[in-house]
C-alpha cells in the first residue's frame, strides 16, 4: 500500500507510522503540522527507513494535499490529524473547529479530486479512512449498555461534537460522491509517546516530580481502555480488510473509573520508584472541580470488527500500563523537554506546575 497518514507525529498516528513501515511492502507518507502536540521525536526510530517519509503541512492545505496525493501515487489515506484535548476544547474551540471539522473537509475534497483523477484499474483500491473516537457517541449510563455502530451520535464536548462532525462529512463524501470510506471509532488510547497533558502520561510523570494528580470530580468517571499498539493493529486490518462505507467500533474491554486508573498507577509506582519519604503515591491525588459536560461512561462493542475481521486487543489493561509506566521511567529523553515548557495557561498545567 502507498499510505498517506495525516497526523502521524501524534501519538497513535505516530504509533501507525511504526506499525506500518515496518511491513516492507508498505510506503507511508507522513504529514503533519507539527502543532504543540506534534512531535518528531516520536518517529526516530523509523525517520531513515527507505519507505517512510515526512512532509510537514497542514491539512486544510488542500492544493498541497491534493499535489502530495498526486506526487506520492498513494492508494490509501489514514485521517488521524485533529486537535484532540478535551481540557483544551472547552477553553478554546476555535482550533477543533478548524483542524477537525474544516481541515476534514478540506482532505475529503483533495481524496475526491485525486479519486476521480485515477485510472480505472486503480479507483477500486481507493480507501479514505477516518480515524474517530468513542467521545461522538456521547455518555453512557452505568450499566451494562455498550456503544455499537448504530448508537446515534450525542457528543458533549466541543471536542466530541468536532469529531461528530467529522464522522458525517465522511460518510456524506460516502453516500453523495461515491468516495470509497471507512470509519473506525475507538476508545481511549495509552501506551508510550503519549503526550504528557492526557491522563496516564500526566499522572505518572507528575507522581515521578512529587507534583498533584488531579482527579476530576470524585474519580468515579469510567473510560475503556486500549493499548495504542493494538488501536495501530486494528487501523492497518481495517485499512486492508475493512468494508467501504462501514463503521468499526475498536475498544479493550477494559473499563475502568478514572480513579482506578490513578491509583493503580500510584501502586506500581510504590513497587517501581518509591519516594525518598516512604508514602503512597497515592497520597498526591488531588481531586479537582469537575469538567463541564463531563461524560460518566464511555464503553465499546467491539463484536463487530472482531467477528468481521478477526481482531481483537493483545494486551491487558493491567500489562500494557505497567509496561507504559516502565517506557517512562526509561524513556525522559523523550518527555523531558516537552514538561520543560509548553504547560503555561493551562488548566491541568495549572496543576503540573502547581
Ligand atoms: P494527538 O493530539 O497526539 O496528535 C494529533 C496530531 O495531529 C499531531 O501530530 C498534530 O500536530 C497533528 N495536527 C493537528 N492539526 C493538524 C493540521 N491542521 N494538519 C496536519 N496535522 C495536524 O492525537 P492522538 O491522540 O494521536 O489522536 C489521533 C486521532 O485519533 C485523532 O483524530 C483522535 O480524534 C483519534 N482518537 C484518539 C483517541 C485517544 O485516546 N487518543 C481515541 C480515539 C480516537
Amino acid at each position: 500500500m502507498n499510505i498517506l497518514v495525516t497526523g502521524g507525529a501524534g501519538f497513535i498516528g505516530s504509533a501507525l507510522c511504526r506499525h506500518l513501515v515496518a511491513d516492507p511492502r508498505n510506503r507511508v507518507v507522513n504529514i503533519d503540522k507539527l502543532t504543540y502536540a506534534g512531535n518528531l521525536a516520536s518517529l526516530r526510530q523509523i525517520e531513515n527507513f527507505p519507505n517512510y517519509r515526512f512532509i510537514q503541512a497542514d491539512i486544510c492545505n488542500d492544493a498541497l494535499v491534493a499535489e502530495i496525493l498526486r506526487a506520492e501515487n498513494i492508494d490509501h489515506v489514514i485521517h488521524l490529524a485533529a486537535e484532540t484535548h478535551v481540557d483544551r476544547s472547552i477553553d478554546g474551540p476555535d482550533a477543533f473547529v478548524e483542524t477537525n471539522i474544516v481541515g476534514t473537509f478540506r482532505l475529503l475534497q483533495a481524496s475526491l479530486a485525486y479519486w476521480r483523477e485515477l485510472p480505472a484499474n486503480a479507483v477500486a483500491d481507493f480507501r479514505f479512512h477516518h480515524v474517530s473516537t468513542d467521545e461522538v457517541f456521547g455518555d453512557l449510563p452505568f450499566d451494562t449498555s455498550l456503544f455499537t455502530e448504530d448508537t446515534p451520535y450525542a457528543p458533549s464536548s466541543p471536542y466530541s461534537a468536532s469529531k461528530a462532525a467529522s464522522d458525517h462529512l465522511v460518510r456524506a463524501w460516502h453516500q453523495t460522491f461515491g468516495l470509497p470510506i471507512v470509519v473506525t471509532n475507538c476508545s481511549n488510547n495509552y501506551g508510550p509517546f503519549h503526550f504528557p497533558e492526557k491522563l496516564i502520561p500526566l499522572v505518572i510523570l507528575n507522581a515521578l516530580e512529587e507534583k498533584p494528580l488531579p482527579v476530576y470530580g470524585n474519580g468515579g468517571n469510567v473510560r475503556d481502555w486500549l493499548h495504542v499498539e493494538d488501536h495501530a493493529r486494528a487501523l492497518a486490518l481495517v485499512a486492508t480488510k475493512g468494508k467501504v462505507g462501514e463503521n468499526y467500533n475498536i475498544g479493550g474491554r477494559a473499563e475502568r473509573t478514572n480513579l482506578s486508573v490513578v491509583e493503580t498507577i500510584c501502586d506500581l509506582l510504590d513497587r517501581k520508584r518509591p519516594r525518598r519519604n516512604g508514602a503512597s503515591y497515592r497520597s498526591l491525588i488531588k481531586f479537582v472541580s469537575d469538567r463541564p459536560g463531563h461524560d460518566r461512561r464511555y464503553a465499546m462493542d467491539a463484536a463487530k470488527i472482531e467477528r468481521e475481521l478477526g481482531w481483537s486487543p493483545q494486551e491487558s489493561f493491567d500489562e500494557g500500563l505497567a509496561r507504559t509506566i516502565d517506557w517512562y521511567l526509561e524513556n525522559a529523553w523523550w518527555w523531558k523537554p516537552i514538561r520543560d515548557g509548553s504547560y503555561a495557561g493551562e488548566r491541568l498545567g495549572r496543576l503540573v506546575a502547581a
